[in-house]
């Protein structure tokens, strides 16, 4: 049951308001998102029809636990008809019901990155651009831009700074119009369809504005412009209109958030209703007091009050780390600490990155220490193709036998071994008993096997063989394994195939991880070989694991790991805010491309606002590049924070490195302090 009292005065307010548009722009955990999902249950108690609200959120996540609070709240039947979505799925929904208007059939495929990379590859070939420097991520990136700006193909403008653009502007219509034909629409056409459905055909607009007379939407800082003429439609005839977000939290503008939708609200509804909330019930004093003298280092910004009587709390523990290895180190220790001292749940902890790839040292330790986890947002660091790929060669040198992993490299990075051949080198080797590596061997006896193809053979059988030799070598691994990455181009591969050099980077720069896996592993071991390696790296190996192991692992209590940008909204007793360094956070793309740092500075509002009772802080002094320490400066972030709110450990009983390096780190480590303490 649901109790007006159990909420503020303003956020009474709020959740009671009647008609008209409603704007709440408040702090982190100010109550925003309670104040929609009570003001949901408050309609329904007063006896609105459930077909006539909406609520819109961000993430399927986000949805699905409003969804669930609501249940708790009013039970489940009386949540019947409503419909609380994200902006995909409740367009989908129309679409569903009305596409046939915009000449495709009901029953429209949506098409997958996959499928899209697909039939941009094709047509790019049927103009004969298929040879040039054109990637089909980067077009297909672009024409995504172009549809979260409403920009339809007869529209679209090449950009005389973008040479890509021209390209572009040829193949953007034709592809909508492949699209059309196999009656096919892509994640950003329904939303751009729904807004033309509802432009096109007033009957309609109509219809769904008056049948949503109560709309509210969470996270509103960050509506790109397709959403934002989405929402006024929906709006249109009543504006009963009611928004939350925090322009502090605004943290997708690489996706076309703009941030002046929130800003200006008050001008695209005249008459709005403002309602501001100021008492955080999320953090205690210590927490909120760092979150509000870090944001207000960022000049555009709508000044706010964020108190809490919850009192200051623990102090804010500031850990500087060794390096990457004994970051995630502190972080397991602190975990099993707390855990005891508090009485939690792993479920409790949350550790938080800037970019994904700083997860691969946490899922280690995670994995080595038998905690569970879950990783929101990313593929688990070993069950990356990239990363697949070098550990198949490295259990192929190991041991050619093992033909899964033989059959995954045979012709990666590609060497003219295509797949009739592979096909005929399997059948031979079934034919004959013999195993894939005896054949491989003597390729040029297999039936039907062409010259080159034989010869190619030839070399890979010498490349496996030349690494089996220098992998014995145990003082050299970590040179034999840099090598192997040399020699068989991985990082070119990953850029021939994968045309997004964003994503293309981020591979590069997980396969580097690898290099500094083993160069943590040679540390760690007295007697190191590739096997040792192997063993250690297969203990993180999930195909070990069986496959009901795998499912109940999302149902047991977990350690939660995430990116910033997919913690937002969300809350942990215990917060591990990691990589506090220049170059992670702020992101060095920030630092030298975008000059956005204000972005960055959100990020970190967001990260720190997300810690309810305890805030972890850490950075390392220096860390793993292609397995070479390189040493790192503090966060400029940290010397925002005043000094009394925070606790500097110095983990000084993990300090492993030689006693002229400690002299060196350690000056270091003093100047960071005097950094960051202000001085
Ligand atoms: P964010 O900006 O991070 O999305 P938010 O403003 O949406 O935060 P909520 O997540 O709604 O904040 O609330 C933060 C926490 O405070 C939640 O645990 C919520 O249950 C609690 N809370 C909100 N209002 C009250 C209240 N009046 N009394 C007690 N607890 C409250
Ligand atoms: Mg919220």
């Amino acid at each position: 049951m649901f109790d007006l009292n159990s909420l503020n005065p303003q956020q009474r307010e709020a959740v009671t308001h009647k008609k008209g548009s409603l704007l709440l722009l408040a702090g982190a955990g100010s109550g925003k998102t309670r104040v929609i999902t009570c003001r949901i249950a408050h309609l329904r108690q007063q006896g609105v029809p459930a077909q006539q609200i909406l609520a819109v959120t961000f993430t399927n996540k986000a949805a699905r636990e409003m969804a669930e609070r609501v249940q708790e709240m009013i039970g489940r039947s009386s949540t019947k008809g409503m419909v609380i979505a994200t902006f995909h799925s409740l367009c989908v929904r129309i679409l569903k019901a009305h596409i046939d208007r915009l000449g495709f059939k009901k029953n429209f495929s949506i098409y997958a990155a996959a499928d899209q990379q697909r039939l941009i590859r094709d047509l790019l070939r049927e103009i004969g651009a298929d040879n040039s420097s054109a990637d089909a991520d980067q077009i297909l990136w672009r024409i995504s831009t172009a549809k979260n700006h409403l920009i339809f193909p007869d529209h679209y403008q090449p950009d005389d700074r973008d040479p890509l653009s021209s390209l572009v502007a040829t193949i953007y219509p034709r592809y909508q119009k492949s699209l059309k034909a196999f009656n096919a629409v892509d994640f950003d056409d329904l939303l751009m369809f729904t807004v033309q459905l509802l432009e096109r055909h007033t009957d309609l607009q109509k219809q769904y504005s008056e049948r949503f007379q109560y709309q509210m939407v969470d996270e509103y800082q960050d509506t790109n412009p397709v959403q934002y003429r989405l929402l006024k439609l929906l709006a249109g005839g009543h504006g009963n209109l009611c928004v939350v977000g925090d322009d502090d939290q605004s943290i997708y503008a690489f996706r076309g958030a703009d941030i002046t939708h929130i800003l200006d609200f008050e001008l695209d509804f005249p008459g709005t209703k403002v309602i501001k909330l100021e008492q955080n019930y999320r953090s205690s004093g210590n927490i909120l007091a760092a979150a509000n003298s870090v944001i207000k280092n960022n000049q555009k910004r709508k000044e706010k009050i964020l108190w809490t009587d919850s009192g200051a709390g623990a102090k804010i523990e500031y850990l500087l780390c060794e390096d990457g290895e004994d970051e995630a180190r502190q972080v397991m220790e602190y975990v099993h600490a707390e855990k005891y001292r508090r009485r939690l749940n792993y479920g409790d902890f949350a550790i938080l990155y800037r970019t994904n790839s700083q997860s691969r040292a946490f899922e280690e330790q995670l994995r080595y220490e038998n905690i569970p986890y879950v990783l929101i947002g990313g593929q688990q660091f070993f069950d990356r193709k990239e990363i697949k790929d070098v550990i198949a060669y490295l259990k192929t040198i190991q041991n050619p036998a093992d033909e899964v992993n033989l059959l995954r490299i045979l012709n990666y990075p590609k060497r003219g071994i295509g797949e009739s051949s592979i096909d005929r080198i399997i059948r031979y080797s079934a034919e004959k008993n013999i195993s894939l590596w005896k054949v491989l061997q003597q390729a040029s006896q297999v039936p039907e096997m062409n010259d080159r193809t034989a010869t190619a053979c030839d070399s890979f059988v010498d490349l496996i063989k030349r690494y089996q030799n220098r992998f014995k070598q145990p003082l050299r691994l970590l040179e034999t394994l840099q090598e192997l990455f040399t020699e068989l181009k991985f990082a070119a591969e990953i850029y021939r195939q994968e045309k997004d050099i964003q994503i293309a980077k981020r591979r590069v720069d997980n396969q580097e991880e690898l290099l500094n896996s083993m160069s943590v592993y040679l540390e760690r071991t007295t007697h190191p070989d590739l096997t040792g390696f192997l063993d250690r790296i297969s203990l993180f190996d999930d195909d070990s694991l069986g496959k009901n192991d795998k499912e109940s692992k999302l149902q047991l209590d977990a350690v939660t790991l995430m990116s910033l940008h997919s913690s937002k909204g969300l809350e942990f007793p215990v917060v591990f805010l990691t990589g506090l360094e220049e170059g992670f956070l702020p992101h060095k793309k920030s630092i030298h491309e975008t000059f956005d740092i204000d972005e960055e500075r959100r990020l970190c509002y967001v990260g720190i606002t997300r810690a309810k009772q305890q805030l972890f802080l850490l950075g390392a002094r220096q860390r793993r590049k292609y397995g070479k320490l390189e040493q790192r400066e503090a966060s400029r972030f940290l010397s925002e924070i005043p000094e009394g709110l925070v606790q500097i450990s110095t983990g000084d009983n993990k300090c492993n490195s030689n006693p002229e390096d400690e002299a060196i780190s350690a000056s270091h480590f003093f100047d960071n302090i005097g950094q960051m303490l202000g001085d």
